[in-house]
């Protein structure tokens, strides 16, 4: 054999996507992208998410889960979970006894959550007190244009959804950071210790209450504000789920247009990616299913989390209109946990293998394990597992990679992977490579994102 076709046969030599991607693939992805930007910007907290999903579901015939209802294949329905999570479902032509095929991806994203009693005055500044949700850098969220997005929901159970920061006309808020003249002590700290998370206090404020000269005037005037704009008084942010997000929209990066930052595309890429699969779906032959789960980012906890038995309930349901049992149903199914990976990154070569990582626009990229320190706490996919993956990707021209978070031993992290598994269905990980991952802007290679929409559709196909 000539050594040429040697080499072609033998070594896996991994190559740029965009010497490998068709022209309709390539003008296919720009306009998916456009979209999803779309999406990004309208979805920057879990609840948001779940609205977006709804209004994309319902212009595609889907419509709310009825209890009462018999399903029949090719219906199309979703479940909103608590308004923070949502599971949606397209039923196969075959019964669940054959499985579900499924697509699970979280919608929270770190960000800066308000304290039950946020607001306070020091310095003649009204401020509001967070407490930060996930695993975030504090230092990355001092000096960047945050605005506020959440639910106040009054004692009577009425519900006042609020955004400010987002209109053109909209005030924003920022936690400020010292200036170098006087850094020179916090300079020396270690980029962990450097920013406290008590500091990361957002500005609110800095006019007084007119014509008073009581304590407070300052916090005073900006409830005053409140009270006028959205009818609460303080009590009410105890009942209130606020959160400041950063207030930049999802933009191109490059002069080639390659890229997209956005805050919040962990795990929203992934999000967005199965769930635009899942509305392209006619009939499938295995029911599928494509899961928003909320809580990922501080382990999967909660009501609303994966961990948690909702998702079981959602299926049991339909299990029980087919005469199936859940167990045989999660035995036969499979699940695809679709989250972000880190991208190599040239400068922190440092903490990559450079043989086993993911790169930026080498397409969706297969994670057989997660976890830290040995592999603890990951899913391990087996071995039949990714065969069964890199083959459904290659009959249907996905470009994928296959890749670990970083060097043993760097670091590590986890998915809700496990949690599945732990329901005894098969799965693994696999998700876009994002650079400056949990920062307040996260960057994406536009091919990968829709690379693992394509891979998400073939997946549904199996
Ligand atoms: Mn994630
Ligand atoms: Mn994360």
């Amino acid at each position: 054999m000539e050594q040429k076709e040697l080499r072609k046969k033998l070594l896996a030599e991994p190559k740029n996507g965009y010497d490998r991607l068709t022209k309709q693939d390539a003008e296919q992805m720009e306009a998916y992208c456009k979209d999803y930007m779309r999406f990004l910007d309208a979805s920057k907290t879990e609840r948001e998410c779940v609205v977006s999903a709804i209004k994309l579901a319902e212009a595609k015939g889907f419509a709310a889960f009825d209890e009462q209802k018999h399903y029949h294949s090719g219906d199309k329905i979703y479940y909103n979970d608590r308004e923070k999570g949502i599971i949606l479902a397209v039923i196969g032509s075959e019964s669940l006894a054959s499985g579900a095929v499924i697509a699970g991806a979280h919608t929270d994203a770190p960000r800066l959550d308000l304290k039950p009693t946020p607001l306070y005055e020091d310095g003649e500044f009204a401020q509001f007190k967070t407490h930060y949700y996930g695993g975030i850098r504090k230092y990355q969220w001092l000096n960047v244009p945050l605005c506020l997005h959440g639910t106040i929901v009054r004692k009577d159970g009425t519900k006042l959804f609020l955004t400010i920061g987002d209109k053109p006309e909209d005030p924003q808020f920022i936690i400020n950071d010292l200036l170098p003249h006087l850094g020179r002590e916090q300079g020396k700290k270690p980029l962990n210790e450097a920013i406290i998370a008590e500091n990361l206090n957002l500005l609110v404020g800095g006019r007084p209450l007119a014509e008073d000269d009581g304590k407070n005037r300052f916090k005073l005037e900006v409830l005053r504000l409140l009270n006028e704009q959205y009818g609460i008084t303080e009590d009410d942010f105890i009942s209130a789920e606020l959160q400041a997000v950063p207030a930049m929209n999802a933009r191109e990066i490059g002069v080639d247009r390659s890229f997209i930052a956005a805050y919040g595309q962990d795990d929203r890429v992934c999000a967005y990616a199965e769930l635009a699969a899942l509305l392209s779906l006619d009939t499938p032959r295995r029911t599928a299913v494509c899961i928003f789960s909320d809580k990922e980012e501080i382990g999967s906890e909660g009501v609303t989390g994966m961990q948690s038995a909702c998702f079981d309930r959602f299926m049991g349901k339909l299990c029980k209109q087919q005469g199936v049992s859940l167990e045989d149903c999660y035995a036969h199914s499979f699940c695809l946990s679709a989250d972000v990976t880190a991208a190599f990154d040239p400068n922190f070569a440092e903490v990559f293998d450079t043989h086993s990582c993911a790169r930026c626009n080498h397409g969706i990229g297969l994670v057989k394990y997660t976890g830290a320190a040995g592999k603890s706490g990951a899913s391990d996919a087996s071995a039949e597992v990714v065969a069964m993956v890199r083959k459904a990707f290659d009959e249907k021209g996905v470009l994928w990679q296959i890749g670990e978070m970083g060097k043993a031993d760097a670091g590590g992290g986890g998915t809700i992977a496990k949690f599945m598994a732990r329901r005894n269905i098969d799965t693994i990980d696999a998700g876009v490579p994002v650079l400056g991952m949990h920062s307040p802007y996260e960057t994406t290679a536009k091919l990968d994102g829709y690379m693992t929409y394509l891979g998400v559709r073939a997946l549904f196909a199996l």
